[in-house]
């Protein structure tokens, strides 16, 4: 398809995309986990960027209490199958893109054949057993991994290229806590989500360009306090996910 390069003309202009950079986003292949509070605006600024292919995998109907986060969702979409909504909302917003959806829940059996199509996965579920998974599939797929969390007003952040043997997210988060906690027992703003969520999307279109990303860090937002904290992350010896050998 001939890119429309009227559309991208304000980033065509960025020193770190021009015409080539934006050929290679319109080459790649990025999946996002989860089209809820995260994966919303993720997903909206890849489209809005120009990724020309977009995999989205969500299994859940939309909630009314999703409508407070959730912006790719309106009131009257109660009940229906988010990953549809997701694909129509998105292929309107940017004819240029292309969305295959995954209406069902990744499980050790599936995920492998469903990340090996992609460039970049971004993780924008909300449950630790999910990203456990997430994490394994995409260090044995050598697929590149964008984390992203929300917990009240905090947001956490980091990148995993598999490829450069870097930490993952259980050198982070060795164990699952122990009474875990869900999207529904905890307090979240939308503003929150949205920001981090955004933040996944800038991450996974810099990783595309070849630009400097967050590998071996984790960045901490804190939305009450106004900060970005930057922590190194290092690896675990004894990790089982990434270990060397
Ligand atoms: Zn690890």
């Amino acid at each position: 398809m001939q890119i429309s390069l009227e559309r991208y003309k304000r980033q065509l202009l960025l020193e770190n995309i021009g015409k080539c950079g934006q050929q290679k986003l319109f080459n790649a292949k990025v999946l996002v986990c989860g089209a809820g509070g995260l994966g919303g605006p993720a997903l909206t600024y890849l489209a809005a960027a120009g990724i020309g292919n977009i995999g989205l995998c969500d299994f859940d109907v939309v909630e009314p209490s999703n409508l407070n986060r959730q912006i790719l969702y309106n009131h009257v979409d109660i009940e229906k199958q988010k990953a549809y909504i997701a694909k129509e909302r998105l292929e309107n917003f940017n004819p240029d893109v292309k969305v295959k959806v995954y209406p069902e829940k990744l499980t050790e059996k599936n995920i492998s054949d469903i990340f090996k199509n992609y460039d970049v996965v971004i993780d924008a579920v909300d449950n630790f057993q999910s990203r456990y998974l997430i994490n394994a599939a995409a260090y044995k797929s050598f697929v590149p991994l964008v984390c992203g969390a929300v917990c009240e007003f905090e947001g956490i952040l980091t990148v995993i290229v598999p490829k450069e043997n870097t930490s993952c997210f259980q050198c982070i988060y060795p164990l699952k806590p122990s009474s875990e906690l869900t999207s529904k027992t905890f307090g979240i703003l939308g503003a929150t989500a949205g920001i981090i969520g955004s933040m996944q999307a800038l991450e996974s279109i810099k990783f595309i360009l070849g630009l400097h990303c967050l590998k071996n860090k984790l960045l901490v937002f804190n939305g009450i306090e106004n900060t970005y904290r930057i922590k190194d992350v290092l690896k675990r010896k004894d990790c089982p996910i990434c270990r060397q050998g």
